[in-house]
């Protein structure tokens, strides 16, 4: 990039400045190449994800890549200052996605990536004598009372480290190479600054939450090991602890085929349809996924499955992601394409909190208010474990990136101990993690996502009540969900809620239980038994 700039003021001194009316049209025209060609992408991965190993979208990246690294566009593009401030914003998506492509489109990177994701895909894990898919051993993790089999489910993790740890450490060297020579910063660095966040903010963020939950943190796990009845507790007893409590009516009320149905069902009450989104379950090698294949025509779901409010909490989720992709109503389709990721993060989760409300879920799931109290008091604590966990994996990768020769289990291993107050065996569980391979520095925006998401519903609440209906629906839409990149992420908090983002809303959140008493006072009868 450096290299390319100089170039370019060379240049300009010779020659004479562009026609900004010219050069704009170009634009328009790449753009819309850019849209076809990333619908074809998206629709690719969605059949891969569904099963179809054999397909690959490195011949698209390839083209994408071709469409936005064409020098002489590109020098035309850096002499050509718009008016319009739609047109200059435009122009500065295209330059970065230029450098961005040219790091993540590599094709000695893309080859690196498929094959770590061809093995995430094809990969069974082999506990005892059988052989289990990602989901079923997720679901054993969460849900199975014999401690042995949790642990030898836990530790089977590391199979997928043994497969592709050195793969993925090459994929991180190579990406710091690229982001050096394009960029002239660190890949972490350069790939959060894209998304409109500065590292020191987002680890004063971490630091502050950590801070501030820590003590409720360490009383959680006194009460865990209280009442699992055991004297430490182990990596392979956070999941299964935060599921037991709703294990009795979980299947009943939480039916995986009513998914669908119950997500349109929530959504009408904002006054959204779902008609126009398409969506399938299917055993995924991660949690689940919206595509936006054609903003606003043709979006995508795929849910993972899983069972009970963990499926639900998944899908309604991608629900929130698919209802961004289907309203976002920006002019252009790098304005679309290129929405601040935590921002995006914040919509999808604004949807899936909301089954965790008494005033939603005692209608939607017909629970009973003890049986809502135990499951929004449930996801408050299994919050604490996955924001926690989130940070600790998100700080681990920013440590990889930053001296990828360091031993990549070695670090994740030390933070996820301070983090999550447990020993980790010198297990080399860290590649368990599917974002480290195929979706590098994200991990951030789920944490950043929860901050943004706590913070809206905190303002809609004040503005509509507890009991969302259309207007809050409105409210929503105008305000976040049909926003691309036209704003900032900060310049859309500030006008959807008032207030800068701030992390005061999830730790508010984090540090208040519930006021329905029926919960914490709940005999150890039912609950002993399922955790036996
Ligand atoms: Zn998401």
């Amino acid at each position: 990039m450096v290299a390319c700039l100089l170039m370019s003021l060379v240049l300009l001194s010779a020659t004479v400045a562009e026609n900004p009316a010219v050069v704009a049209d170009q634009l328009d025209g790449r753009e819309k190449q850019l849209e076809n060609l990333y619908a074809d992408y998206w629709r690719t991965e969605y059949q891969i994800a569904m099963g179809k190993h054999n397909l690959s979208s490195r011949p698209i990246q390839e083209e994408i890549r071709t469409v936005v690294s064409d020098d002489a566009f590109l020098r035309d593009l850096e002499r050509t200052s718009f008016s319009d401030p739609l047109l200059q914003a435009r122009r500065k998506l295209f330059l970065n996605e230029a450098v961005y492509t040219r790091i993540t489109n590599n094709p000695a990177l893309t080859a690196v990536v498929e094959q770590i994701t061809q093995q995430e895909n094809t990969i069974r894990y082999k506990v005892g004598d059988r052989q289990l898919t990602r989901a079923e051993l997720t679901d054993v993790l969460a849900h199975n009372p014999d401690r042995k089999l949790r642990e030898q489910a836990w530790r089977a993790t590391s199979q997928i480290t043994a497969a592709n740890g050195e793969r993925i450490q090459n994929a991180i060297k190579l990406r710091n190479q690229l982001a050096r020579k394009y960029s002239s910063e660190l890949f972490s660095t350069f790939l959060l600054h894209r998304k409109g966040m500065e590292v020191q903010t987002l680890f004063e963020w971490f630091e502050d939450i950590r801070t501030q939950t820590e003590p409720e943190y360490q009383r959680l796990l006194d009460r865990m090991r209280r009442e699992l009845g055991i004297a430490k507790i182990e990596p392979w007893d956070l999941e299964f602890y935060f599921s037991h409590f709703t294990n009795e009516f979980e299947s009943q009320k939480f039916s995986t085929k009513d998914g669908w149905s119950k997500a349109k069902e929530l959504t009408a009450d904002l006054g959204y349809s779902l008609d126009p989104v398409e969506m399938h379950i299917a055993d995924l090698s991660f949690p689940g996924a919206a595509y936006p294949v054609l903003y606003g025509r043709e979006v995508k779901i795929l849910a993972n499955r899983y069972s009970g409010t963990y499926f639900y909490d998944r899908l309604l989720h991608a629900t929130g992601h698919a209802l961004h992709y289907q309203m976002m109503a920006e002019p252009s389709f790098l304005l679309r394409n290129n929405y601040a990721e935590a921002m995006d993060e914040g919509m999808a989760q604004v949807i899936a909190l909301m089954m965790y409300r008494p005033e939603v879920n005692t209608k939607l799931f017909a629970l009973t208010p003890e049986q809502a109290s135990v499951v929004g008091e449930t996801y408050r604590l299994k919050t604490f474990f996955t924001v926690r966990n989130t940070i600790a994996d998100s700080l681990s990768e920013f440590e990889a990136y930053a001296d990828p020769d360091q031993d990549p289990s070695a670090v994740y291993n030390r933070i996820h101990a301070e983090y999550l107050g447990v020993d980790m065996h010198d297990a080399a569980v860290w590649a368990f993690n599917p974002m480290y391979g195929s979706d590098p520095i994200y991990l951030e925006s789920f944490v950043v996502g929860e901050m943004v998401a706590h913070q809206i519903q905190h303002k809609a609440d004040q503005e509509f009540g507890k009991n969302w209906d259309k207007r809050a629906g409105a409210y929503l839409k105008t305000s976040f969900y049909s926003h691309g990149a036209a704003q900032s992420m900060d310049s859309l908090m500030r006008r959807g809620t008032g207030e800068p983002l701030t992390p005061r809303y999830l730790i508010h959140f984090l540090q208040h239980p519930s006021e329905q008493t029926s919960f914490r006072n709940r005999g150890t009868g039912a609950g002993k038994k399922a955790i036996e």
